[in-house]
Formats: structure tokens, C-alpha cells, sequence
């Protein structure tokens, strides 16, 4: 059985940046694997499509630019605003603007986005809402695990039951 639109796909990976000798990003090894249906939009496309028509035991290596991963920085998403808009009840939370921090914000449209804290000055400080992964290329080292069939109920809810998926 291949690889293909609707099966569920069991890989064991290691993510690193840019090249299989770059920084470790995060790896399956040693834990349980990876396991997603296929072609439902669920992965980065180009992971897929490196993915596509592999079979149980088949190694990989490839690499993905970040444009095509978690998109490239931008600078225009770096944002200095005024600390006392993070103020409850006229002072802001012990420890809440420490650099690193992620924040959950609020838009005037009501969509909630992750920010984090990039620099803290006198009364101002700088939210970084790209994301962690932005301007980061990609490179995947693994082997496929187990290619088998999605249950019609797994198509219909568009998450792996059982083994390494949802329990209900
Ligand atoms: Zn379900």
C-alpha cells in the first residue's frame, strides 16, 4: 500500500534546520510516531508531496525552504506598542513582559493570535507576532512506519482514531 490521498500515514521523523546537520528542531525518535491522514491539508503541502507515493519502510531525507513552510520573516510583523496596554486593574501582571514570552491577544475583530515578547523598554515593548518557525528552512530526515486506510468515521471527523490519534 502507497502513500496517496485518505490513508493514514505513520512516520518516524527528525526536523532540523536547513540541513540534516543543522540545529535540532524536534525529532519522533525514541517516542511515538507521527500519524495524520493524508491530503486533507493537514501538513505543509511540500511534506506531503515528498511523502507522496512512499510505502512502509521507505527512507526519507528533503529539505523545505521556509517560504514554503512557515513563511519568511517579516519585519513589518515586529510591533512596538505602549506596556500599559497589557495593564489589569492599573498594573501589569509579575512576570507576564519577560522576553520569550508568548502572549494570547485579542483583535478588534474578536480573532485570537499568539504573540511574543521580542524586547522590553521603559514603557514600551516589542511583540513579534511572526511565527517561532518564520524564515526557518526545513530539512526532514525519517522512514514511513505504517501506510493503511482512513475509516470513513477518521475521513468524516478529519483526525486519526486509535493508535497515536484521538481517543472518544
Ligand atoms: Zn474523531
Amino acid at each position: 500500500m502507497v502513500i496517496e490521498p485518505k490513508k493514514v500515514v505513520s512516520v518516524h521523523y527528525t526536523l532540523t534546520e536547513g540541513t540534516a546537520d543543522g540545529q535540532l528542531v524536534e525529532s519522533t525518535n525514541g517516542g511515538q510516531p507521527l500519524v495524520f491522514i493524508f491530503g486533507i491539508g493537514s501538513m505543509i503541502p511540500d511534506f506531503e508531496k515528498n511523502l507522496n507515493g512512499m510505502k512502509a519502510g521507505d527512507q526519507f531525507s528533503f529539505g523545505i525552504p521556509a517560504a514554503q513552510a512557515y513563511g519568511e520573516y517579516d519585519d513589518t510583523a515586529l510591533v512596538e506598542v505602549p506596556k500599559n496596554m497589557f495593564e489589569m486593574d492599573g498594573k501589569i501582571p509579575d512576570g507576564l513582559l519577560e522576553i520569550g514570552n508568548m502572549l494570547p491577544l485579542t483583535d478588534q475583530q474578536g480573532n485570537h493570535f499568539q504573540g511574543m515578547v521580542a524586547w522590553v523598554g521603559l514603557d514600551k515593548v516589542k511583540i513579534d507576532f511572526n511565527h517561532p518557525m518564520a524564515g526557518v528552512d526545513l530539512f526532514f530526515t525519517g522512514h514511513v512506519e505504517s501506510v493503511r486506510d482512513a475509516d470513513p468515521t477518521e475521513l468524516e471527523h478529519g483526525h486519526v482514531h486509535g493508535e497515536g490519534g484521538h481517543h472518544h
